[in-house]
């Protein structure tokens, strides 16, 4: 088991498989975009799938999350969800994406195997897209939502960071918007994990403010803590539900006393937190004949020293030198 010093159990893998993205959200990375890891450096999908092994069959994992960068523009991505579906015990097998050729994948993804999906998308305003993300892709991002949807990937889930002055003023439309088409969504509130170190909290969203704009216009009631688990939204029965809405404080509301997750780099790193300082070099390890015993070894060793707490509030924290797309959000 992957097991910390303060008893947490880490059953929830996220893998990013590439830290270059197609779009440039500017709570993200530079509108020029970064130096990207150099091919050589990227696990191979041989290579992923035999740590996702290693974390399912050996390590207790249950969930697994590809993500990136973003994760469609990897190539092998059908092949590697198939392999990942096939392992056993079967582990949910998740994507987080920001559903640019989610259209034409949507459908093959399903089919091998991945069981759900979050798509990523800010604003329903064309311009405020563009301006956000850097590229006109808003209309590629709805078409792969619906694609999500008819492809069963259900339930479709919708990731929403806010800006102030951006888009904050679209909380209560995009719901609207979710509700109507049968999506959850979820607010993230902005971390400091930006390429650019750009990020102030006086400017950050909070998840207060997000709860209050959508209170002016919908009836919401906090759902079954016992439903809450690990899940970092903190979730909200809409006008009496069955829908629901999500927010994800990370910053004010921190859940790191529930944390599950641990995240894998697309060059091999093992992170036991978004926020870590200190990674665990599995690839090296594997590429210098590492056996699956040793690499097991390794990864629970890098969870052990896992902090109590991501240390946003510390005025010692310092933001990790890896931002949100090299690391696997
Ligand atoms: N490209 C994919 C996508 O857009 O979903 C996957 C990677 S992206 C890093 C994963 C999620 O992290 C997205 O929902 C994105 O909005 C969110 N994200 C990125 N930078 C963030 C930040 N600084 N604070 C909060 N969320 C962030």
């Amino acid at each position: 088991m992957l097991r910390d010093s303060y008893g947490r159990v880490a059953t929830d893998l996220r893998v990013s498989l590439t830290d270059k993205c197609n779009l440039r959200c500017t709570y993200c990375m530079p509108p020029e975009g970064l130096d990207w890891l150099p091919k050589p450096e990227l696990l191979t999908a041989d290579e992923i799938v035999r740590l996702v092994a290693i974390g399912v069959e050996r390590l207790g994992v249950t969930e697994v999350r590809y993500t990136g960068g973003e994760p469609l523009l990897r190539r092998e991505l059908v092949d590697i969800v198939a392999r990942t579906a096939a392992l056993s015990p079967r582990p949910e097998v998740m994507l987080t994406t920001n559903g640019i050729g989610l259209a034409r994948l949507a459908a093959p993804l399903a089919e091998a195997g991945l069981d759900r999906v979050n798509v990523s998308l800010d604003t329903l305003e064309r311009d405020t897209f563009k301006r956000l993300a850097h590229r006109d892709r808003f209309d590629d991002v709805i078409a792969g939502l619906a694609a999500a949807d008819a492809a069963g990937l259900r339930p479709v889930k919708v990731n929403t960071v806010l800006m102030r002055g951006i888009n904050d003023h679209e909380a209560p439309a995009l719901l609207r918007y979710c509700l109507k088409q049968g999506y959850e969504l979820r607010f993230i509130e902005q971390m400091p994990l930006d390429a650019q170190h750009g990020w102030s909290r006086k400017d950050m969203v909070t998840a207060d403010e997000i709860l209050a704009m959508l209170k002016a216009e919908f009836d919401l009631r906090p759902d079954d803590p016992e439903e809450r688990g690990s899940a970092p939204a903190e979730r909200f029965l809409v006008d009496g539900g069955p829908e629901r809405v999500g927010v994800i404080g990370s910053v004010t509301r921190p859940f790191c006393g529930a944390c599950d997750r641990v995240r894998l780099t697309a060059d091999g790193q093992v992170r036991n937190c978004l926020f870590a300082r200190e990674e665990s070099d599995l690839k090296t390890a594997m590429r210098d004949g590492a056996g699956d015993d040793e690499l097991a070894a390794r990864w629970i060793a890098a969870v052990a020293t896992k902090l109590p707490g991501h240390g946003i509030d510390d005025p010692a924290f310092l933001q990790p030198a890896r931002p949100m797309s090299a690391i696997g959000g």
